[in-house]
């Protein structure tokens, strides 16, 4: 009992959510004496619910992971009809026992929305009412404390990611791994020969709103906010599900666009633009956008990606706002121009 207070309490204190679910599966593992134990996920992606796993610790293999599935094929919940079945009921199903005679179990992980995981359990023995009790309650604890990550990574008047969230999550998923060369310390812009070519590439965008301060003026600050909150919604609905939106401060928002070839990601930048021009707002009326982006490259911090993205929306709003402006492409056109720090101190351009 102690010991499985200590790991709650362990639990909670974690804020990195792959860590959680691994602690989570590790826990009820213990806890309950089980074989093996799956943390699935339940997805949207266009429309089709599907299933992301998310921790798996099989004891007879003697391996914990998270061994997430591949993001770009994921099964179809309707493909698993067990776990289908316990979206349905919301409750606890047996699966009766596996080809090792082990007792299987489905529980749901449930918010006030339904159904937004599963936990899957197989021990040598049937489960007793107390433990499924405990794991019912250990589940709760989880989604609980999900719910206050997401409160803290969330601007309250659009429910975007917020800005502390943009660099936490650029440091730790979108960063390059590998580090410009020792001496050079590269700061925004880069040459454009280091622009990585074709393929995919996760890009930066930061989106500001044209002459806000005006529709504030005019119509008041609750029209503004308005504005913010319908702007949001329109994100949500023109970007994609991998795609990680944010609002970073006032009338000013970050996407990360996670892989996209150039043309790709061009597109889905310059849709939303006209997304927001052809959107009519309550009172307000016509609204427009600018937006400056940039390739995320080997080496990047937050604000060194941040600083050239800013860069080509400020060229934007010099040039008649409305628009979407590349800073690979303005550097190519020689309207922006490279610079580069050399030892914190010497600045070349
Ligand atoms: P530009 O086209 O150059 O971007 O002009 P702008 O007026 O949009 O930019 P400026 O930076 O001059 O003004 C931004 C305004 O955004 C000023 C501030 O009052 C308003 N603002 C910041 N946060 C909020 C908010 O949460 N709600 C509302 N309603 N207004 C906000
Ligand atoms: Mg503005
Ligand atoms: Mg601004």
């Amino acid at each position: 009992m102690n010991n499985l207070i200590d790991s709650v309490a362990d639990l909670t204190a974690l804020r990195d959510r792959d860590e959680l679910e691994i602690i989570v599966a590790l826990v009820m593992f213990d806890s309950i004496g089980a074989s093996k134990i799956v943390l699935w996920r339940v997805v949207s992606r266009s429309g089709e619910l599907q299933l992301q796993r998310r921790a798996l610790f099989d004891g007879s293999a003697g391996t914990l992971s998270n061994i997430l599935s591949c993001e770009d094929d994921l099964p179809a919940l309707d493909t698993h009809k067990e776990l289908r079945a316990c979206f349905e009921s919301r409750s606890c199903l047996q699966l009766g026992q596996d080809d090792g005679g082990q007792y299987g179990y489905v529980f749901p992980v449930l918010n006030e929305r339904g159904v937004i995981g599963f936990l899957e359990i197989y021990r040598a023995t049937p489960l007793g009412e107390d433990q499924s009790r405990l794991i019912s309650g250990l589940l709760r604890i989880y989604w609980n404390h999900l719910r206050i990550l997401d409160y803290s990574e969330n601007d309250e008047l659009t429910g975007l990611l917020n800005r502390k969230t943009f660099d936490e999550y650029f440091r730790r998923r979108v960063q390059p791994k590998v580090q410009p060369a020792h001496g050079l310390n590269i700061c925004a812009p880069i040459p454009p020969e280091h622009f990585p070519q074709g393929d995919r590439y996760p890009w930066l965008a930061v989106i500001d709103i044209d002459y806000f301060k005006r529709i504030n003026d005019q119509f008041g600050h609750l029209y503004g906010d308005e504005v913010l909150v319908l702007l949001s919604r329109l994100m949500v609905s023109t970007f994609r599900e991998t795609d990680r939106l944010f609002r970073c401060g006032g009338e000013e928002f970050v996407v990360i666009l996670e892989q996209a070839e150039t043309s790709v990601a061009a597109q889905l930048l310059e849709n939303f633009r006209r997304a927001v021009e052809a959107y009519r707002f309550p009172q307000v009326g016509r609204v427009t956008v600018s937006i400056g982006y940039t390739c995320i490259i080997a080496g990047d911090n937050s604000s060194d990606a941040f600083g050239r993205a800013d860069q080509a929306l400020y060229v934007a709003k010099q040039n008649g706002r409305d628009q979407v402006r590349s800073y690979e492409a303005l550097i190519s056109e020689n309207v922006l121009h490279t610079r580069i720090l050399v030892d914190d101190s010497l600045e070349l351009f």
